[in-house]
């Protein structure tokens, strides 16, 4: 079986990934299987550049073929924050529901709720970050958090076409269309044509 280290220790994450990942026979490892695995700092300036810095440090640490997902919130009225700070938008140590406080206080009653979920995946391989994939998910911030699936900003997130929030619909319907499944489409498109014969790799 192919190992491939996903370079995240969120638990959330890495399920939607298997889940994604499921038609391959694929062996997904983590940071914490890997020992002294160092703590990767976020120094780049967009989605892309610390996704490439993720997935680079770890694939060169593990010396395995790595993939890295950078991800998050960009809200129309607020020029696209929390953007690339969603993870620390309310402090390093915040919970989920501290971010959301944050940003439905800062959005008020502003009626423009336009917001989409960014996920940018960076596969690293060799020594180089060989590729990374763009998935958007575009939508409109709930006026309070509603929903118990999902994760981080789930609960206030309504997508384009429905009425309820990500954490309303649940893993089902999300997977089928979020920022991240859109960025792992292209990324499994781009393995299966670079690779050509899977069964060579897998
Ligand atoms: P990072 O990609 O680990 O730097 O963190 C991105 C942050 O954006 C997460 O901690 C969440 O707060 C938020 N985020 C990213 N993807 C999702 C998602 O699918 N649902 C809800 N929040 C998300």
């Amino acid at each position: 079986m192919f190992t491939v280290l996903a370079a995240t220790n969120n638990a959330h994450k890495v399920e939607e990934f298997q889940q994604m990942l499921d038609f391959m026979k694929l062996n997904i490892i983590q940071p914490k299987d890997i020992p002294d695995f160092p703590e990767i700092e976020e120094t780049g300036t967009t989605f892309e550049e610390n996704s490439g810095i993720k997935a680079l440090e770890s694939s060169n640490f593990a010396g395995l073929p790595a993939f890295a997902d950078d991800s998050g919130l960009a809200v129309d009225a607020l020029d696209g924050r929390p953007g690339i700070y969603s993870a620390r938008y309310a402090g390093e140590d915040a919970t989920d529901s501290e971010r959301m406080a944050k940003l439905l206080r800062e959005l008020e009653d502003n009626t423009n709720r336009k917001a989409k979920f960014v996920c940018v995946i960076a596969v690293a391989l060799n020594g180089a970050v060989i590729q990374t994939f763009r998935g958007e998910v575009h939508g409109t911030i709930a006026y309070e958090p509603k929903g118990s699936n999902g994760f981080g900003y789930d609960p206030i997130f309504i997508p384009q076409g429905y009425d309820k929030t990500f954490a309303e619909l649940g893993s089902e319907i999300k997977d089928k269309m979020s920022h991240r499944a859109r960025a792992m489409e292209k990324a499994k498109e781009f393995i299966l044509a670079e690779m050509g014969a899977l069964d060579e790799f897998f």
